[in-house]
C-alpha cells in the first residue's frame, strides 16, 4: 500500500479522499492555492503545500508545481479527485515519468476515452451498445455526410470528438442545415478543443441519463456497482442524482452491466470509472466514459454499502479487487442533492462568507461538504459547496429523508440553490420516477 498520497484537488472531494486515506492508514499531503489555505482538508492533512496563486492554471492545473510538491513531500502517489487534472493524460504520464503513481488508469486509456470517436469504437468492439451514428469522423465530402444523415435519419447531432462539459454539440433537424452545422461545429471544436474532428449520432429526443459505476484492477478482474440516474440537469450540469435508476427492467440492466465489465477487461482498465449512457424506450446507448471518480459516487456507495475511493486507491496500488461481483449486494435507494453557492434566479455563482452552516443529520443522512461556520467561498472555483445524500430501504423513504434533510440544512450568509432542491424533491413528476433529461429545464421555463 502507498505510504503517502498527495491530494491534487480542493473542496469536498479533497476531504472525501483524505477520509479514505486515513482509514487506510495512508499519510496525506494537501496542496492548495493561496486563498484555499483555510480549507477543511488542508487543516486535517498531515502536511500541506501552497502551490500558487488563486487562478487554477497557476495552482490546481499547474503540473510542474504539483509534481514538485510530490518531490518535496516524498509522496508516492497522487489522487486527482474529479475535474482539474483528473482526466488529463499528460498529467498522468508526467506523474508516471517522475516515478510516482497516478491514481487512475494508464495515460493511454485516458487518452483513448478522451477521444469520443475512439472511445465509441472501442466500446462497440467490446459489445457495449452505442448510439447509431457515423462510426468515425465525418470526412470533408458533403455527399458522404448527407448519406450518413439519411441512413441515420433526422434529427441528428454533430459532436466534437474532443468535446466536453456539454460543449461542441449541435442538433440538426433537416438535411438543408447539415453542411452549415458541420462547418460551424468544426470551427467551434477547433477553437475550443484544438481539434476539429466531428462525428454524427442519432439525436435521441427524450432520453434519460443513466450511468454505470465500475471498478477494475487491470489484472483481469472488473466489477460493476449498478447504475445511477442523473437526468435532472440544467445546461448539461447534473443537479440531483439517484441510485438505482428507477423503473428499468432487470434483464436489460444486467446485459449492459456485463458489457461494461467486459469492456473494462478488454481495454485493461484500472481504477474507478463510469460508463455514461442515454436510455430511451428500454434501450441503453453509450455516450462516453469518465475515467475518474465522479461527484455522484456516494449514491452508489450508499446502495452497495461499499467505499469506492478506498478500493480505487487499493487497485491503483497494484492490489487485486477485494470483492467479486457476488459480494456486491445492491440494496435500497439513495439520492444526492448538489448544493451550490449560486443565485437562485440567475444561477450565477455567489461566493462569500458563510456565517452559519448547520448540516442535517439522522439515520440515512450523509453530508459531504467542506463548509464550516465562518468559511469564505472563494470566487475562483466551482460553485458546489455541499452534497446532501440520503439512503432508505425504499425510494419513498430515501426521498422523504431528503425532504427532511433539506428542511434542516442551514447555510446563512450566501445565496444557494437550496430552495430549488426543496422544490424538486416535492415535484410530483420526479417523485414518480424516470423523468428525462429535459424535465428540469422545462420546469424552469428554459
Ligand atoms: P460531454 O462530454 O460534453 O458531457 P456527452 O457526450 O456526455 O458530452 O453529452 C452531454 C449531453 O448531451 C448528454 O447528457 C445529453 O444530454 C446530450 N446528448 C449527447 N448526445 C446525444 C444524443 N445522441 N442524443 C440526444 N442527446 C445527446
Amino acid at each position: 500500500m502507498f505510504d503517502k498520497i498527495l491530494i491534487a484537488n480542493r473542496g469536498e472531494i479533497a476531504l472525501r479522499v483524505l477520509r479514505a486515506c486515513k482509514e487506510l492508514g495512508i499519510k496525506t499531503v494537501a496542496v492548495h492555492s493561496q486563498v484555499d489555505r483555510d480549507l477543511k482538508h488542508v487543516r486535517l492533512a498531515d502536511e500541506s503545500v501552497c502551490i500558487g496563486p488563486n487562478p487554477s492554471p497557476e495552482s490546481y492545473l499547474n503540473i510542474p508545481r504539483i509534481i514538485s510538491a510530490m518531490e518535496i513531500t516524498d509522496s508516492v502517489a497522487v489522487h486527482p479527485g474529479y475535474g482539474f487534472l483528473a482526466e488529463n493524460a499528460d498529467f498522468a504520464e508526467q506523474v508516471q515519468k517522475s516515478g510516482f503513481t497516478f491514481i487512475g488508469p494508464d495515460p493511454d486509456v485516458i487518452r483513448l476515452m478522451g477521444d469520443k470517436v475512439c472511445a465509441i469504437e472501442a466500446m462497440k468492439k467490446a459489445g457495449v451498445p452505442t448510439v447509431p451514428g457515423s462510426d468515425g469522423p465525418l470526412p470533408d465530402d458533403a455527399d458522404v455526410c448527407m448519406k450518413h444523415g439519411r441512413d441515420i435519419g433526422y434529427p441528428i447531432i454533430i459532436k466534437a470528438a474532443s468535446g466536453g462539459g456539454g460543449r461542441g454539440m449541435r442538433v440538426v433537424h433537416t438535411e438543408s442545415h447539415l453542411m452549415n452545422s458541420i462547418r460551424v461545429t468544426k470551427a467551434e471544436a477547433l477553437a475550443g478543443f484544438g481539434d476539429d474532428t466531428v462525428y454524427m449520432e442519432k439525436y435521441l429526443q427524450n432520453p434519460r441519463h443513466v450511468e454505470i459505476q465500475i471498478l477494475s484492477d487491470g489484472q483481469g478482474s472488473a466489477v460493476h456497482f449498478g447504475d445511477r440516474d442523473c437526468s435532472l440537469q440544467r445546461r448539461h450540469q447534473k443537479v440531483l442524482e439517484e441510485a438505482p435508476a428507477p423503473g428499468i427492467e432487470q434483464s436489460v440492466r444486467e446485459e449492459v452491466y456485463k458489457s461494461c465489465v467486459d469492456a473494462c477487461i478488454d481495454i485493461g482498465y484500472r481504477g474507478a470509472g463510469t460508463f455514461e449512457f442515454l436510455y430511451e424506450d428500454g434501450h441503453f446507448y453509450f455516450i462516453e466514459m469518465n475515467t475518474r471518480i465522479q461527484v455522484e459516487h456516494p449514491v452508489t456507495e450508499m446502495i452497495c454499502n461499499f467505499d469506492l475511493i478506498k478500493e480505487q486507491i487499493r487497485v491503483c496500488a497494484g492490489m487485486k479487487l477485494s470483492v467479486t461481483q457476488d459480494d456486491i449486494e445492491i440494496k435500497g435507494h439513495s439520492f444526492e442533492c448538489r448544493i451550490n453557492a449560486e443565485d437562485p434566479k440567475t444561477f450565477m455563482p455567489c461566493p462569500g462568507k458563510v456565517n452559519t452552516f448547520h448540516a442535517p443529520g439522522g439515520l440515512g443522512v450523509r453530508v459531504d461538504s467542506h463548509l464550516y461556520n465562518g468559511y469564505s467561498v472563494p470566487p475562483n472555483y466551482d460553485s458546489m459547496i455541499a452534497k446532501i445524500i440520503t439512503y432508505g430501504e425504499t425510494r419513498e423513504v430515501a426521498l422523504q429523508r431528503m425532504r427532511n434533510a433539506l428542511d434542516e440544512l442551514v447555510i446563512d450568509g450566501i445565496r444557494t440553490n437550496i430552495a430549488l432542491q426543496k422544490d424538486l424533491v416535492r415535484d410530483a413528476g420526479f417523485a414518480k420516477g424516470g423523468v428525462n433529461i429535459h424535465y428540469l429545464e422545462k420546469k424552469l421555463g428554459m
